[in-house]
């Protein structure tokens, strides 16, 4: 039994990303959980299938590269114009890139790529969605960082650097814009089997998920996109009313134990 069904209620989300892994939890959840949502992608094919999913009029999909301005300002008009308002800007999106782990054998285009769509796609999504939120003097702002921001050596150099990127930009507006009534939260995960993952370890998710379950430390716990799902919940939610600023690690406590994540 859900304690708190209703806890977005009445809010308008947009989750960048939103077509798979992550993102597509996140929407599932922010549905369940009362919000109206537009999805905004580049996997069409994905994301009008989770639409027609949820069989939902409180959902919609937008067509959306966050590294192109005019995608993005039309992703944040779209949920204003259909929905009325915008509450929850979930910056998600992102690309693992190249294996990029040696700087002599790193490729300039791909660290460019990775920062493009991780860290600049994050920042054009909260431009816009400062854009409406400020003369409404509401809303949240959040972005989904990585471990990759607080633990050294586990993740490639475009990625690590792009994922710290984004919490520097998180901190800067939480500063900006609090005097708007405008929280500016990250979210970094610990792996969890998405794409992204398994795309990266040319393995299968159950093959994940059990790497994943056995090098847990939290009590063999195999994660989930839900399990990030719900701190973007949360972070959305009235509940956090008066979080603002902080870099929520949702890992399990993994990157307490293990500074190099080996
Ligand atoms: P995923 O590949 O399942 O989902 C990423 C989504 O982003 C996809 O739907 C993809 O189409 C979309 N996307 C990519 N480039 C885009 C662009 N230019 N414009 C719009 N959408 C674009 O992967 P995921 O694991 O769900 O990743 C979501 C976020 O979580 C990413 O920012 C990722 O870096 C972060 N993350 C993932 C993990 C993990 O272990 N899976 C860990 C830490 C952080």
């Amino acid at each position: 039994m859900d304690a708190l069904p209703n806890r977005l209620e009445g809010k308008v989300a947009i989750v960048t990303g939103g077509a798979s892994g992550i993102g597509e939890s996140t929407v599932r959840l922010f549905v369940k959980y009362g919000a109206k949502v537009v999805i905004a992608d580049i996997q069409d094919d994905l994301g009008v299938t989770l639409c027609n999913d949820l069989v939902s009029e409180n959902v919609f999909y937008v067509h959306c590269d966050v590294t192109q301005e005019s995608d993005v300002k039309n992703a944040v008009d779209t949920a204003v114009s259909m929905f009325g308002k915008l509450d929850i800007m979930f910056n998600n999106a992102g690309i693992p890139g190249n294996l990029d782990f040696k700087i002599l054998e790193s490729d300039n285009e791909n660290f460019k790529r990775v920062f493009d769509v991780n860290t600049f796609g994050s920042f054009l999504g909260a431009k816009h969605a400062a854009r409406v939120m400020i003369p409404a003097k509401r809303g949240v702002i959040l972005f989904t960082s990585s471990v990759a921001s607080v633990v050294s050596g586990e993740s490639p150099h475009s990625y690590t650097v792009s994922k710290h990127a984004v919490v520097g930009l998180m901190k800067n507006l939480c500063v900006e814009l609090g005097q708007y009534g405008i929280r500016v939260n990250c979210i970094s995960p610990g792996s969890v089997s998405t794409p992204l993952l398994t795309n990266a370890m040319g393995l299968e998710k159950a093959a994940v998920d059990g790497i994943l379950c056995a090098s847990a430390v939290l009590n063999e716990v195999v994660p989930t996109a839900e399990d990030i799902g719900e701190a973007a919940v949360y972070l959305g939610s009235d509940a956090s009313k008066f979080v603002s600023g902080i870099n929520l690690v949702v890992d399990g406590g993994y990157s307490t134990t293990n500074p190099t994540y080996s």
